[in-house]
């Protein structure tokens, strides 16, 4: 047994390993083998997509978006600072210009307010992100692509299963992504989804995502041989992760419900003590369901942040900061960005700590961290 409690370990299911050796009888371990196909087969139902395809990661996923929008040196993108770096790096691999758009204090997802004063000729797309998987504002969001002719991303690293007013995050965009990183709610160690909701854009996102080639249209019978039609890359995962995330899939409901209950401890246990400290708690909209992905607390300054962890550590409990903003981050300073330009965000990154929420965790483990943090007097 180890004898420290973790921030996260990846959920097993305990079938992975049965799937992978079924993937090896059945000798297709490349990409959109059987177990692809019984992954896209779920996406779709569980999402309503109209189609799904497992990429190598979240970051693939948006990178395929960015050439799916033909985005390209002079279009803007808005999309948040407070976010992993793979959202920004789609935009700017493809030679065209985030445009930052500070988060707001409550849901720190990227604020609705603020967005259309960032609208120019040149903006292209809205890149969201849903934190923690709580939803951004999608009414005003959609209502301001709507009127400027934008097309809708949504990075939806950390919502599978979120919902806003009663729709599933992912479905709002005419693109959506996925990421099935060790550290997500469902995962295959390394990997990702591309959610096509715009029926338009499937055929160019298959071809993309195979090196540029119509080989899933050559497969389906459609075209008598595949060849070179287009840019792309190779974005297929193999079967054999496709084998080991069925396996996950399969059991979202009780990873899910046990995500849940301990999201909910820590919501009742904390409550009364964090707001006698001046610690903030995760803001869930009424209109807005989560996927119970983080549960996070907002310290009052940097200072009694790192204090905490230090406690926390010495008691053999790893907590963890987030995103550091990328605005001010080296990168992001070619861009303009600079301290004090998004100052929730820049808030975010020095006050944010994530507390231990994983699958497997015991009720045990649980009320150690809670404990802890009670005997926390810094
Ligand atoms: C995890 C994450 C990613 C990257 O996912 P990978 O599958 O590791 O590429 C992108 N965006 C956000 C918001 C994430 O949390």
């Amino acid at each position: 047994m180890r004898d420290y409690i973790p921030f996260n370990q990846p959920p097993t299911t305990g079938r992975e390993l049965q799937y992978m050796a079924e993937a090896i009888a059945q000798g297709h371990i490349s990409g959109d083998g059987p177990f692809s196909k019984r992954c896209h087969e779920r996406l779709e139902a569980l999402t309503g997509a109209a189609r799904a395809l497992l990429t190598t990661s979240c970051t693939h996923a948006l990178e395929i978006a960015a050439l799916l929008l033909d985005l390209e040196e002079g279009d803007e993108v808005i999309c948040p600072p407070f976010t992993f770096v793979s959202t920004v790096n789609a935009i700017v691999l493809r030679g065209a210009t985030p445009a930052f758009v500070d988060v707001r204090p409550d849901t720190l997802n990227l604020d609705d307010r603020l967005i259309e004063a960032a609208v120019t000729p040149r903006t292209k797309a809205i890149l969201v992100v849903h934190y923690a998987g709580v939803a951004c504002e999608m009414d005003t969001i959609c209502a301001i692509a709507a009127r400027h002719g934008l097309a809708i991303v949504e990075d939806n690293a950390h919502g599978l299963f979120g919902r806003y007013r009663d729709r599933q995050l992912g479905s709002f965009g005419a693109l959506s992504t996925l990421s099935f990183h060790e550290t997500k709610n469902l995962t295959c160690g390394e990997g990702g989804a591309l959610l096509v909701n715009d029926a338009a854009l499937v055929d160019r996102a298959e071809i993309i995502r195979e090196k540029g080639t119509n080989r899933s249209r050559f497969f389906r019978g459609q075209v008598d041989k595949y060849t070179w039609v287009d840019v792309g890359s190779s974005y297929l995962p193999s079967d054999l992760l496709a084998a080991y995330l069925l396996a996950q899939l399969e059991e979202h409901d009780a990873i899910q419900a046990r995500r849940h209950e301990i999201w909910a401890a820590y919501a009742s246990a904390l409550t009364s003590w964090a707001a006698v400290r001046g610690i903030g708690l995760p803001t869930i909209p009424d209109h807005c369901h989560h996927p119970a992905h983080l549960f996070y607390m907002m310290m009052p300054s940097l200072a009694a942040r790192t204090a905490l962890i230090a406690h926390m550590r010495a008691r053999r409990i790893l907590l963890v900061f987030h995103y550091q903003p990328l605005h001010v981050s080296e990168m992001g300073r070619r861009f303009g960005g600079r301290p004090g330009q998004h100052p929730v965000a820049e808030r975010a990154g020095d006050c944010l700590v994530r507390l231990p929420l994983f699958y497997q965790m015991t009720a045990s483990e649980q009320a150690q961290v809670i404990e802890s943090l009670e005997a926390f007097t810094g």
